[in-house]
């Protein structure tokens, strides 16, 4: 497994509900202007209080708002990287990486090899 050292502060905002403010879950975009948004919360808000725009930018989602909705496959695998929630823990085998060994330890200190 490759670990990316990444600021995920930085990252936060590009992966932040518009809707709850919350990391983005089940990453889903309007393909009319690409803004995205929780699942629950886009597809909720649409079928439940008929919204008819984005709430970000207030783009227009036409006739069919549902149908402009697309599960944005690509920022859900970064999302799940970077965020990783409760539900989808990316499990690391720490107990198989003992023998990992720190290069800038200073372990030189009343070792007996000095000659
Ligand atoms: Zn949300
Ligand atoms: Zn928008």
């Amino acid at each position: 497994m490759v670990l990316i050292s990444v600021e995920t502060d930085e990252l936060k905002p590009s992966f932040t509900c518009g809707i709850c403010y919350n990391i983005i879950d089940h990453a889903t975009t309007l393909t009319g202007c690409l803004h995205t948004f929780c699942w629950r919360c886009i597809h909720g808000n649409i079928t439940e209080h008929a919204w008819k725009c984005c709430p970000v930018c207030y783009a227009d989602l036409g006739p069919t708002p549902l149908r402009t909705l697309k599960h944005n496959e690509f920022m859900e695998k970064l999302r799940r990287a970077f965020f990783p929630s409760s539900l989808d823990v990316i499990v690391v085998d720490s107990d198989s990486e003992s023998s990992v060994s720190p290069s800038d330890e200073d372990v030189s200190d009343g070792d007996n090899s000095a000659a």
